[in-house]
């Protein structure tokens, strides 16, 4: 058991205190920095999740990041791809739904991806979910190449 941002060597403690806070391995120093960029910015848990298990299979991303208006959840700059984790559980409106579509325009504008996660399938499907956000790297880059 050791800390997955610093490698840190986890006591008994720290290792339930993070499994029950967060559902992943950091030390405590880690652990209460995520905690507090999900209590201030509201990052969901998930997207923390998904950022270390991206970071297990040597992805790195960026957690919060300022696209200039608005900051994404998990954003892959080499490639230019954003996530972000839904969260919703209500039905979505038609006002929210345009605007999802405005972002999304707005973003392959700049030459950015933007795809959308519900929270729930990082819960139960995070291998998955990591393994299709590399298939779709991939594609990027081909894309990328092409032009
Ligand atoms: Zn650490």
């Amino acid at each position: 058991m050791t800390c997955l941002e610093c490698n840190v060597e986890l006591g008994y403690v720290d290792h339930k205190n993070s499994m029950d806070s967060l559902g992943i391995e950091l030390c405590h120093q880690h652990r209460t920095r995520m905690e507090k960029l999900n209590n201030q910015n509201g990052t969901p848990i998930e997207a923390i999740q998904l950022y270390y298990g991206l970071k297990e299979v040597g992805v790195s991303a960026m957690l919060e990041w300022w696209d200039g208006k608005k900051s994404i959840d998990i954003a892959i700059s080499r490639v230019k791809l954003n996530i972000i984790v839904d969260c919703e559980y209500h039905m979505m409106t038609h006002e929210q739904a345009i605007n999802d579509l405005e972002e999304a325009m707005h973003s392959f504008k700049n030459g950015f991806t933007t795809i959308r996660i519900p929270h729930v399938l990082i819960k139960h499907y995070l291998k998955e979910t990591v393994h299709n956000i590399i298939g779709i790297m991939e594609g990027l880059r081909a894309n990328i190449k092409a032009i």
